[in-house]
């Protein structure tokens, strides 16, 4: 009897654990399902660095446009734990169509400072990047300058940038709009068409391209693109481009340079909510952060992750401190201002 009872005890502790993870596995398999608007070769090496760290198997879905009307038409059938993207614009396009649901977590609030994270818990930045002037080196000669100096008419002629409706565009008149309102900000987007060198067109590339073949002088672009035509080695002549331009990070002296995120949000019919969850929770973390940020060239969103080398070779800046959900605010003022100016009509208009 004794022994039948040590026996049965023995193996009720053999087989408990496995039980456990088997009642656990029918719950939740060990999986988490992405879409994701950012590129396989950025995010593949920290799902993997996921995958060993967790044993949770992440499936993926690439796209460059689509995802968040693909969530919302699967509706509560949809696979998808996580949408990836970037800029505050898009990730709160997505939680506007209603796909994402809040997460409260201590360790993505203790990682995410508040100004990078929605205030609703909705969405969550996990890299940030600055948007800053690409300056011709041979013909600018200034170590400073300002968003406002834009307006600026010595710089007739000399600016390209892409469409004032993209995001990114959006965002950083927002944050004018944040420094100086409404009617200042209209009168800045009138100066800046009229110092432009052509009508918007491009991205933020194609910007440095007109730097290079002397088309203007200046150009407005995000940082991590400086690292990205350096290392295109597919495209050799973006090498060229780039290094015929260096970065000047605007209001350095005053409120800051203006940065964006990339981020994540949780889809609100997440069928694998826990390892959504503990998918962000990796890459907010010291490792997830440090992989993350390097390999897109971009500036983590944690404070004391180490920028790197290369990036860290284009200087020490300071962010402008406003939060972007202040920044998220603003978008659709400033998008009417882009379209009331006529912006993207390009300088003759
Ligand atoms: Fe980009």
């Amino acid at each position: 009897m004794r022994l039948r009872s040590a026996c049965a005890l023995a193996l009720a502790l053999f087989l408990f654990p496995a039980l456990q993870a088997k009642i656990a596995a029918a719950e939740e398999p060990a999986e988490v399902n992405v879409y994701s608007y950012r590129q396989p070769y950025l995010i593949n090496p920290l799902f993997k660095a996921f995958t060993e760290e967790t044993g949770i198997k992440v499936n993926v879905i690439f796209a460059e446009k689509g995802l968040i009307e693909r969530i919302q038409a699967e509706g509560r059938n949809s696979p998808a734990d996580v949408l990836l993207t970037v800029d505050v614009g898009n990730l709160t396009q997505a939680t506007e169509a209603g796909i994402a649901q809040p997460i409260h977590s201590e360790t993505l609030d203790a990682a995410i400072p508040s100004a990078y994270r929605a205030s609703d818990d909705e969405w969550f930045g996990l890299t940030r990047r600055a948007r800053v002037v690409y300056a011709s080196k041979e013909r600018v000669k200034l170590g400073t300058i300002t968003y406002e100096d834009l307006a600026d008419p010595k710089w007739r002629g000399k600016i390209c940038i892409r469409s004032g409706q993209h995001v990114y565009n959006v965002a950083l008149i927002a944050s004018l709009i944040a420094a100086h309102g409404e009617e200042w900000t209209e009168q800045w987007l009138k100066a800046v068409k009229a110092n432009l060198a052509r009508k918007p067109a491009g991205d933020d590339r194609l910007q440095v391209k007109g730097v290079y073949s002397g088309e203007c002088d200046i150009a407005i672009g995000n940082t991590y693109y400086m690292g990205a035509m350096l290392k295109n080695d597919k495209e050799p002549e973006q090498k060229e481009w780039a290094n015929s331009v260096k970065i000047i990070f605007p209001n350095t002296l005053d409120r800051g340079t203006h940065v964006n995120i990339s981020g994540a949000v949780v889809a609100k019919y997440a069928p694998h909510k826990d390892n959504a969850v503990k998918l962000l929770e990796f890459l907010a973390s010291d490792k997830g952060q440090e992989m993350y940020a390097e390999v897109n060239n971009e500036y983590p969103v944690k404070d004391g992750i180490p920028w790197s080398p290369l990036v860290k070779s284009w200087g020490e800046f300071k962010p402008d401190p406003i939060s972007l959900n202040e920044i998220a605010a603003l978008r659709k003022k400033a998008s009417e201002l882009v379209d009331k100016v006529g912006f993207d009509e390009g300088p003759s208009s």
